[in-house]
């Protein structure tokens, strides 16, 4: 097997769920701002999307590595509870 056809293949099985670790989500700290790029496959893939600067480049379409073109920053804003916004206090 190739290794390329080896990536798609552990890609798409995953884990099953108890080996990821617990994440309490009132505990995880994320950044205040951050670069989004806008990213470009070859012509022949034809796919493009936004990815967070730093996290992987690898394509989902045909698992190469996609080319960045602009990048922007983005300022993070805490999630907000639907309740909070039908009943601030
Ligand atoms: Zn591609």
């Amino acid at each position: 097997m190739t290794v390329e056809r080896e990536y798609w293949k552990k890609a798409q099985e995953g884990f099953s769920v108890e080996n990821y670790p617990d994440v309490n989500d009132d505990e995880v700290e994320f950044p205040e701002k951050g670069y989004i790029t806008y990213a470009v496959c070859s012509r022949e893939c034809g796919n493009a999307e936004f990815i967070v600067d730093g996290s992987t480049q690898i394509c989902d379409r045909c698992g190469r590595t996609m080319f960045r073109t602009a990048v922007a920053e983005y300022r993070f804003v805490r999630h907000i509870p639907a309740e909070e916004l039908l009943n601030p206090s």
